[in-house]
């Protein structure tokens, strides 16, 4: 029986509009956040002093008590921020929140880590880099540790291992606390932790130590896109038995990246074991939600991407032909457009706008719109892979959290409606759309076979030709 109060409820929605939630006041920090806050601006100070010059700079005192402090106060902050909290993925206010929706904090933001990108590629002298005499500044407070896993003394591209690591790692935490009631979550960000910390700085350091070929062993032509150019293939066969392991491993990877894709998508790289996905996927977690998902950007995507790949083949096959024909064929040219395509695609693409714009385009630019490897996958996810999204329309109420929290800006609402399959080239598999999901609609799977996910998927050459008249899918 209705309850004659509800029918006498006089509130019209539509009317009053849905506005800003009531401000709720906020208590008041208890002391272990304080604590927290505290450490992290301790650190802070000392890190400006150290740039500076005090004596504390260079020296593992001085490490510690800058970059040690920064690292645990923020891991203790955001543990302490979730901890007290139920599990389950809270994104209460977010379009409130001025640093998570392109209000003024957000900009700020944006501006502060596409300044360090311009420093670190452009003016490293301002950091502190030196071509004649030790570190100063900014790169000389992690001196000690570069003296110890590299020999030599630190520069920029030292410096930016250690900050894009320690972002993953500290992020990590934020992540692991955040999705703590989901294992997928839990297991996917301990494997970019690891393999960022072990397979993309510190071997790739040792091997500096050691004076053998430099290689991230996480990373893949095409997204590291020299590792089978002529001049790094000479590298390696001239490097004897250890170079040829690496040559190996290089080739293997490539090889292995069609395998891989066809049993479990283009995650088991773009959100397990790649250093972009993974500072995309923990850094830039906050920022996800700024990801255009209209149609006209899902047509910039394509086109984008797909350039850059046809880019970086033209490039690998130019570099070739004149490696093997002593550059009878296309003189200077592919030399300046490889240039080209490390400055424009590998510096200012990946790095300045890859990553400098999460807070304002979202987490994963370059992933979607620039990534030659993202491109590769998703061409063998769309057409051959068991990899799929099953949606259980019937039980969808269309709240349009997934398609919000899609990093990749896929409308994944729209498949759910139509109780369809996803099966998107672009889907990185970071499985946020089904966390948020309050219908359990969605569900991340890798069938037994290719051919049952869409009418046609059993022809993938024949779906593959089709999609090149851009059908909508
Ligand atoms: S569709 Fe889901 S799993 Fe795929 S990228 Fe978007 S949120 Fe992640
Ligand atoms: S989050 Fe779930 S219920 Fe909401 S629109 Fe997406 S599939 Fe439907």
């Amino acid at each position: 029986m209705i309850d004659p109060r509800t029918l006498a409820y006089d509130f019209d929605e539509e009317a009053e509009g849905f506005g800003e939630p009531p401000r709720v006041e906020r208590p008041r920090l208890p002391l272990d956040q304080k604590l927290c806050l505290g450490l992290l601006g301790a650190g802070l100070l000392t890190l400006v002093a150290q740039i500076g010059g005090t004596a504390l700079s260079g020296t593992w005192g001085g490490m510690a008590l800058s970059w040690g402090s920064i690292a645990l106060g923020t891991s203790l902050w955001f543990w302490r921020l979730y901890a007290g909290t139920t599990p389950g993925i809270k994104h209460d206010g977010i379009w409130f929140r001025s640093a998570l929706s392109r209000g003024a904090l957000g900009w700020l933001a944006g501006i502060f880590m596409t300044g360090m990108y311009v420093l670190i590629y452009w003016f490293p002298q301002v950091l502190g880099e030196s071509a004649d005499g030790p570190p100063t500044g900014l790169v000389a407070t992690v001196d000690p540790l570069a003296q110890l896993v590299t020999g030599y003394p630190a520069s920029r591209w030292f410096l930016y291992g250690v900050l894009y690591t320690t972002a993953i790692l500290v992020f990590g935490v934020r992540m692991f606390m955040k999705y703590r009631h989901s294992r997928y979550h839990q297991i996917r960000t301990a494997s970019v932790m690891v393999f960022q910390f072990g397979f993309a700085w510190l071997l790739p350091n040792l091997l500096v130590l050691f004076q053998k070929p430099y290689m991230e062993f996480n990373g893949i032509w095409p997204l590291k896109q020299n590792y089978i150019w002529p001049e790094k293939w000479g590298e390696f066969t001239g490097a004897g038995a250890f170079g040829l392991f690496l040559l190996v491993w290089a080739v293997g990877l490539v090889v292995a990246t069609p395998i891989l894709t066809y049993f479990f998508g283009k995650r088991w790289y773009c959100s397990w074991v790649c250093g972009c996905g993974g500072l995309a996927e923990t850094l830039g977690d906050p920022w996800r939600q700024l990801s255009d998902n209209s149609t006209r950007a899902w047509k910039i995507e394509r086109w984008m991407i797909h350039s850059v790949l046809a880019a970086v083949l033209a490039v690998t096959v130019s570099l070739w032909i004149d490696y093997k024909t002593t550059g009878a064929v296309y003189g200077s040219w592919s030399g300046g457009v490889r240039q080209w395509y490390g400055f424009y695609i590998g510096a200012v693409f990946s790095g300045v706008v890859g990553v400098g714009f999460y807070p304002l385009l979202g987490n994963r630019v370059w992933c979607r719109f620039g990534c030659p490897q993202a491109a590769i996958l998703g061409i063998w996810q769309r057409f051959y892979s068991r990899f799929r999204i099953t949606t259980n329309g019937d039980q969808c109420m269309s709240c349009g959290n997934c398609s919000t929290y899609c990093e990749m800006g896929i409308d994944v609402r729209s498949y759910a409606q139509k109780s369809e399959n996803i099966v998107r080239a672009s889907c990185v598999g970071c499985g946020v759309c089904a966390s948020v999901c309050p219908r359990g609609v969605l569900k991340l799977e890798n069938g037994s076979t290719h051919a049952d996910r869409y009418e046609g998927s059993d022809r993938p050459l024949d779906a593959f030709v089709k999609s090149l008249g851009i059908r909508d899918r």
